[in-house]
């Protein structure tokens, strides 16, 4: 599969004719392995986006993940389907800064164990804002926020981002960069422990959890907060299934750093196709990270649905990129997704052509 050599070949101006039918199987092989980028931006025009999605084509993606909302998908749509793009919202979840609507109702936002509201106490960066999964009215917020996009013409599906609680634990490439050794949960970075969460828990366990000595070692209360984001998320993807559109979410991983470090239990949700974000340098690991991570969240699906590995593509050489897509590539994996698109250089390109 060296399609890169035959559009060399075909640059020097030499034997088109008999690269033809050979470029055309080049390019049925790769369709089995999908590839997918995050991409955006208010300012881009429709020439501009014109411009990215044919390239984008061009280079063999199969689809795009757009944020910025329906002002900016309004723009992108048309232009994905007339390339033969799939095109899915990239939307924020639970982490919800500067929200206007949001911040109307400061009793939406989590709460963590030291009593501290997400609304005024920004947990590590300042664009963490995060609101309670268990509110009922929380939920509807999500839940219509999101089916507004859905219903967008010619939309595709919904990926969903920041579906998860804050990170109770950072990956441990990042530990250094906020001065924090996270061997344990800590109480600040450790939610949600708002009236709603723990009566709701007290009322199907018999106890409070902030009752408990050490509530990190508690099993079941850790059990329903896995069931409360994976309650929303069902819920959304009941709404996206039912208007005949798709349903995805970045996620942490694997399944087990996933659960342990923000309470995703992600291989129980409803999803339609996942994008764990293998982004080994963050979990402080080596490269072949992208192989393992790929298999053990492929094992946890057991072929329920469609993985797809994210690469983080910043600071990152056209050579790691090469390697990360070979090492998914023995793996049963569907394809990748890459983050994001501003950062996908020339050289880089050369390689998605391999
Ligand atoms: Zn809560």
């Amino acid at each position: 599969m060296k399609k890169r050599n035959f559009l060399k070949t075909l640059g020097l101006g030499t034997a088109a004719l008999w690269t033809a039918p050979l470029l055309t199987s080049c390019r049925t092989e790769s369709k089995s392995f999908k590839q997918w980028v995050w991409t955006g931006g208010v300012e881009k025009t429709a020439e501009d986006w014109d411009k990215e999605f044919e390239g984008l084509k061009q280079l063999g993606f199969y689809g795009v993940l757009c944020g910025g909302g329906k002002q900016v998908l309004e723009k992108a749509i048309p232009v994905a389907k007339k390339h033969g793009l799939a095109i899915h919202a990239w939307l924020w979840t639970m982490n919800r800064p500067g929200d206007a609507t949001a911040q109307n109702h400061p009793e939406w936002y989590a709460v963590s164990r030291k009593g501290n509201s997400s609304l005024d106490v920004r947990p590590y960066v300042d664009y963490y804002q995060w609101l309670c999964p268990t509110k009922q009215p929380v939920q509807e917020f999500v839940f219509e926020g999101m089916m507004e996009v859905c219903d967008m013409e010619g939309l595709d599906g919904i990926q969903l981002d920041y579906v998860r609680y804050c990170d109770v634990i950072l990956p441990r490439g990042l530990w250094s960069k906020y001065d924090l050794v996270q061997d344990h949960e800590m109480a600040e970075y450790d939610f949600c422990y708002c009236e709603d969460c723990r009566s709701a828990f007290e009322a199907k366990q018999g106890y409070d959890p902030l009752s408990l000595e050490d509530p990190s070692q508690d099993q079941d209360w850790k059990q329903f907060r896995y069931d409360s984001i994976t309650h929303l998320v069902n819920k959304i993807a009941q709404g996206v299934h039912e208007r005949g559109k798709q349903i995805s979410a970045s996620v942490f991983a694997t399944p087990d750093l996933a659960r342990k470090m923000v309470r995703q239990d992600w291989d129980h949700w409803d999803l339609d196709f996942v994008f764990p974000m293998v982004y080994y340098q963050f979990y402080d690991e080596p490269i072949d990270f992208m192989k393992r991570a790929t298999e053990e969240g492929l094992e946890a699906l057991n072929g329920k649905i469609p993985l797809y590995t994210a690469f983080y593509l910043a600071d990152k050489t056209p050579k790691q990129l090469q390697e990360a897509r070979r090492l998914v590539a023995q793996t049963q994996a569907a394809g990748m997704a890459y983050y994001d698109y501003e950062l996908l250089s020339e050289d880089m390109r050369e390689i998605l052509l391999d």
